[in-house]
């Protein structure tokens, strides 16, 4: 065997470089990629990843040093997950350090945490500028700190030996308040909430779409590399679920392994409960990756995964990365999900990165959805996706029948204040209670008043922080920013001109419910928003209440609108969808139509058809009246018109550099500077705008500026975008992103 001389390394610490070392021989042939290895740094040694065999070293011969040892019999990370480090490092713009620990979790980084005492210290977040004041001239624990930010945190006794900084520092973080320490043995997880499905474990005979979809499915896979994904583009209820099931069915019968990705996996408890169903009397395992989960618990799942001892896993965007081997299928649910990109750095899109794990691995990729991304349906029209359509509900159920209701000509109440629940809204929901139906009323806002204001001088009650009106949370009487934690008890006059009379201008749930309340004596209902769902099990039992009917109305956020089935829903309000469309981003009625298909979608599932009603100011809107019609092509072709228009994406991808900094002079100039680098090296070949505020133009004290790019191939800039705005030290404090197929603008 020729086994490789050199290897490259990424040392565990979260550095952007690389490392070159040699195998020695007593080593050799048991290095594979992904592996975990001690290697000398300085005086001291460190672990790191091998992530490449260069033929030859960057460095001279004679100055590569050896690696000490191998840790673990075989690689950590399976040599695929390596590429697709790679790969995300590449695209994304991000350290390969940053990628890797995307995919391998700090908890499975350390193995140090075995023993009975074992600590597990991880960073708060947000906690960056408090960090800078208190720990000023404290030298070790600045380094303790930085440290912690770099690696996301790790077992106690593996930092102290990693760092040589002792224990004591690391409590005096704890102490402070800047990090938090959990017990391996003793954390507790969140319960997540399993909803039963009923008959799980029936296979209902495919209706003939389904069929189709099906032989497509089993077409493309046959190909080379796993074929094109499948793009399923299915309405609401037409049985989609049961093709990524069968699917399932199909690969783990041929001992391969499948990852099935949802948008919020605590919010889709149904989807689990159908999945381990189809599961029952074969002895195969599923493994749940979920945000509730502790530390203890995801190292478990993730050895057990790796290990090979579960062959599915179900989880939301960062269950990608589980390090199953043999992969057989990936399905992205609800693809065009606003969940699956991630905000912070690696800041990748998990469907589109589905799409490149698929194609490592030659594992076919299925992206499901009703309404599926202008960016996905744009890749089907190519015939880079296979588009696969079930245009039927299963068993002939009907789509709802969708009401606009014009603000415009409701009466207003005679209270004052905004108009919250229409006359016919508030009709229907009576009207279904009377007939022992169910409903639903949502408005994606939560709180009770996004702003309070004074009627006599206009003063608006904003954070200090943030460029941005405070939200009246009444439960708690207290104003509370939705950007950043500040919060303030509710003033009780002006603080301009002292007027003793404030407004609350605009609804939140809070107000919803109140609305609800008084337009219905005597209704049953729960709000469902993260405020009203923090304590553990809330969500779990909200959902069980109103599946055995102890409740009728189900009203909150998005999370209501989310994969739920309930047959008794027959009703459907949404309330608010002005604020949504008339956000400056080019993505606003995109949203705003998924939105009201998908909430669409939650009525008439069972016998009784069902019906939906949308109130506007805007009733002409095209994201509302191709919603009406449940029209997904109508609405496709004329938003396709308007970004091939603008040059938006899908015709061009959108890269968003920002800068932000305490200082706006210092931010502004710094953005301003980038802009001129760019010109200098792009000339004619990418057009540069001028650097401008973010729409919310400061957040936590910081202000912010950007740099909206509209390019054609990402691969052409992101070399010299790395170079000329993140690779430069820009002034202290300021932050810099590169923001590849950037979805939040705001
Ligand atoms: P979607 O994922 O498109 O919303 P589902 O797969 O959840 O659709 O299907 C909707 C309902 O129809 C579910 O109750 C499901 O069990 C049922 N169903 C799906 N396919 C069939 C079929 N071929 N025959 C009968 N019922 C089906
Ligand atoms: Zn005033
Ligand atoms: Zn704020």
């Amino acid at each position: 065997m020729n086994y490789p001389e050199f290897v490259r390394v990424a040392p565990e610490l979260g550095l952007d470089r690389l490392f070159d070392y040699r195998i020695p021989e007593r080593l050799q042939g048991q290095v594979g990629l992904g592996q975990r290895l001690r290697v000398p740094w300085g005086r001291r040694s460190i672990m790191a990843y091998a992530v490449e065999f260069p033929a030859q070293p960057e460095v001279e011969k004679e100055k590569v040093r050896d690696i000490e040892e191998v840790a673990g019999e075989r690689p950590l990370i399976p040599a695929s997950l390596c590429q697709l480090a790679r790969w995300m490092s590449d695209y994304y713009a991000c350290d390969l350090g940053a990628a890797l620990r995307t995919i391998l979790p700090g908890p499975v980084r350390s193995h140090e945490g075995s023993g009975k005492t074992a600590w597990w210290i991880e960073p708060v977040a947000g906690r960056a500028e408090l960090a800078a004041q208190v720990l000023k001239g404290a030298r070790s624990q600045l380094k303790a700190w930085g440290h912690l930010q770099s690696t996301g945190g790790g077992w106690l006794t593996a930092l102290v030996r990693e760092t040589g900084i002792g224990t004591a520092v690391w409590r005096a973080l704890v102490d402070r308040g800047l990090a938090e320490r959990s017990e391996k043995r003793f954390v507790q997880a969140e319960e997540m909430a399993e909803e039963g499905w009923p008959d799980a474990d029936k296979k209902p005979e495919l209706g003939e779409e389904q069929t189709q979809a099906m032989a497509a499915w089993q077409e493309e896979r046959k190909k080379e590399k796993g074929g094109r994904a499948i793009l399923l583009e299915g309405v609401t209820g037409s049985g989609k679920t049961e093709i990524y099931l069968r699917a399932m069915e199909g690969v783990l019968a041929e001992g391969k392994n499948a990852i099935i990705l949802v948008p919020e996996i605590s919010l889709t408890p149904q989807t689990v409960a159908r999945f381990r169903g189809r599961l029952v009397g074969q002895k195969i395992r599923l493994s749940v990756l979920h945000s509730g989960q502790s530390v203890a618990e995801r190292r478990e799942s993730w050895h057990e995964i790796r290990e090979g001892r579960a062959r599915v896993v179900i989880g939301a965007r960062s269950a990608l990365f589980a390090p199953l081997e043999n992969l057989g299928l990936i399905v992205v649910d609800e693809e065009h999900d606003g969940g699956y990109k991630q905000a912070e750095a690696p800041r990748y899109h998990a469907r589109d990165l589905a799409v490149v794990r698929g194609r490592i691995e030659g594992a076919p990729v299925i992206l499901g959805s009703a309404t599926p991304s202008l960016e996905s349906g744009y890749n089907a029209d190519r015939e880079k996706y296979r588009r696969v359509r079930l245009t039927h509900r299963v068993d002939g159920a009907k789509l709802p029948k969708v009401h606009v209701v014009d603000l415009r000509k409701e009466n207003k109440p005679s209270q004052g204040g905004p108009i919250i629940l229409s006359a016919d809204l508030s009709k229907a929901l009576e009207d279904r209670r009377q007939k022992g139906e169910q409903s639903l009323v949502l408005l994606n806002r939560r709180g009770y008043a996004p702003s309070v204001q004074c009627p006599h001088c206009g003063h608006v009650e904003e954070c200090e922080q943030c460029a941005v009106p405070m939200t009246y949370h009444r439960g708690e009487g207290r104003l509370r920013c939705h950007f950043c934690s500040a919060e303030k008890p509710s003033p009780h006059k002006c603080a301009e001109c002292g007027s003793p009379v404030l407004k609350f201008t605009g609804a939140g749930t809070e107000r919803l419910e109140e609305a609800v309340a008084a337009a219905l004596p005597g209704v049953r209902w729960t709000r469902m928003d993260s405020d009203s769902m923090k304590a553990r099990g809330a969500h779990g039992k909200a959902l069980a209440a109103f599946r055995e009917g102890r409740t009728e109305i189900l009203l909150g956020t998005q999370m209501i609108a989310k994969g739920l089935h309930f047959p008794k829903v027959t009703c459907v309000g949404v309330v608010g969808v002005d604020g949504a469309l008339n956000l400056p981003d080019f993505r606003a009625s995109e949203r705003v139509f998924q939105l009201l298909v998908q909430v669409a979608g939650r009525a008439g599932r069972g016998e009784i058809p069902g019906e939906v009603f949308v109130q506007t100011y805007t009733p002409f809107h095209p994201a509302i009246q191709f919603a009406r019609h449940h029209d997904v092509n109508g609405f496709r072709e004329q938003e396709l018109e308007y970004r091939k228009a603008h040059g938006y994406p899908p015709y061009r991808r959108a890269i968003l550099v920002s800068f932000s900094g305490p200082s706006e002079a210092q931010a502004k100039a710094s953005a301003e500077h980038a802009v001129k680098r760019l010109r200098e090296i792009w000339k004619e070949k990418v057009e540069v705008p001028d650097p401008g505020p973010a729409p919310i133009a400061r957040v936590e004290g910081r202000f912010r500026f950007q740099i909206f790019l509209l390019v054609e191939k990402v691969g052409d800039v992101i070399g010299d975008l790395k170079r000329e705005v993140l690779a430069p030290k820009w002034p202290t404090g300021l932050r810099v992103s590169v923001d590849v197929d950037a979805q939040d603008l705001l």
